[in-house]
């Protein structure tokens, strides 16, 4: 009798990992809602795991897979981005790694977007006044006035999944569109969006005409009026065009100061002491934030200064966090069942067993 595939998951992924074990796959979660010390990742994998179910908490590199040598064969992570999975390490020791890849692209999107309006918008300062008893009066301008997002112009850094999914909700509020990504321009779906916008204002469903078009980093950071940040995190040495702390102060200090910052991508591609101070300077109008250097967000935070309170909102890494994207166990619609899928793929043999086509497994350029 073959053994049975054994697995070691690092959170639980929900009826996903019943599907694992109804095909005889022997799988342990472990139970705590928080990460695991990475020295307890390293004894499982050193017990002889077959297959690693991961989140971007834990840190995957060397150490990791040389603790697996000869037995460990896949790590299949449960988000999109893999900053936390060291790429040369998993190269040189050969084990693909997945990734949860477009599953959660419309939800991180319209999280953005709504991180955005309630920004703009001043949703939870307007909602606390209301709870708080401090609504005196219906007043034109008392005691403040939000700004429109419907016409203002937004600048989309990096025109990936999520960014182009980013790009169509703005265009339904007829915003115009500043691109900028300096590796992917997806010139097809730009024009379609514009032709999308021009037919809107033909037929007279929108009343302005609006536009979109790639442009340079400083002028989508200097035109826009929001700012939507959609890279992945990337060091120096990593890529040509690294993302670590790409907004910072030189150009945190290149936006209007009428404009917002939203991230949703990753918490260090910000810098957060150049943000707070640009906050409490008012160099910018306002920031949502749904990622951070430090996660979770650090009692300490120059980000929780109640000076900046009112133009500073805060999100605990929720932009995927959907009933149906998180835990859906068909691998077309979740996270947890392209997950659970991506590692069937490399454990199974499946596609003839040939790893580069396996449309889950990011580091196919090791095989
Ligand atoms: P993607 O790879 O499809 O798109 C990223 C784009 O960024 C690419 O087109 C790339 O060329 C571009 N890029 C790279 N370096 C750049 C730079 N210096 N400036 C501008 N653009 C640059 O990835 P995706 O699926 O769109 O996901 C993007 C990121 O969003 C993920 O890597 C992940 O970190 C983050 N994310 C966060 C959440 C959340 O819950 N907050 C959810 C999903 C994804």
């Amino acid at each position: 009798m073959n053994k049975r595939l054994r697995v070691f998951a690092t959170c639980d992924i929900g009826e996903s990992i019943e599907l694992l074990r109804k095909r005889g796959y022997e799988v342990e979660v472990y139970p705590d809602p928080k990460a695991p010390q990475k020295s307890l990742i390293l004894e499982k994998v050193r017990s002889g795991v077959d297959g690693l179910i991961t989140t971007l908490r834990d840190q995957i590199d060397a150490e990791v897979f040389e603790s697996g040598k000869g037995t460990l064969k896949v790590v299949a992570q449960i988000a999109v981005g893999f900053d936390n999975i060291n790429r040369a390490d998993a190269n040189r020791y050969k084990i693909p790694f997945t990734h949860t890849a477009d599953v959660l692209t419309e939800a991180t999107a319209e999280f953005a977007f709504f991180m955005l309006g309630s920004l703009a918008r001043k949703l939870w300062t307007a909602e606390h006044l209301t709870r708080e008893n401090k609504w005196g009066y219906w007043h034109p301008y008392l005691p403040f006035l939000g700004d429109e997002v419907t016409g203002k112009t937004i600048a989309i850094i990096g025109t990936g999944r999520i960014g182009l999914a980013m790009i169509k909700k703005c265009a339904g509020f007829d915003m115009n569109i500043l691109c900028y990504d300096p590796a992917y321009q997806n010139h097809e779906y730009v024009n379609a969006i514009q032709a999308t916008m021009d037919l809107r204002h033909a037929r007279g469903i929108q009343k302005e005409k609006t536009w979109i078009k790639y442009v340079s980093f400083e002028e989508a950071v200097r035109e826009a009026d929001f700012v939507s940040v959609h890279v992945p995190l990337v060091r120096e040495g990593e890529s040509a065009t690294p993302t670590y702390h790409l907004f910072n102060e030189r150009t945190l200090g290149m936006m209007k100061p009428t404009s917002f910052l939203v991230n949703t991508s990753r918490g260090p591609v910000v810098d957060e002491n150049a943000l707070a101070k640009a906050l409490k300077q008012e160099w910018i109008a306002g920031a949502a934030l749904d990622v951070y250097e430090t996660e979770p967000l650090p009692a300490d935070s120059p980000l929780r200064d109640p000076a900046i309170e009112d133009r500073c909102r805060l999100f605990p890494h929720f932009a995927s966090a959907g009933k149906i994207t998180r835990l859906s166990t068909d691998p077309n619609k979740g996270m947890a069942g392209r997950c659970v899928q991506g590692l069937i793929d490399v454990l199974e043999g499946n596609y003839g067993g040939d790893v580069k086509k396996m449309p889950y497994v990011v580091n196919k350029e090791a095989f």
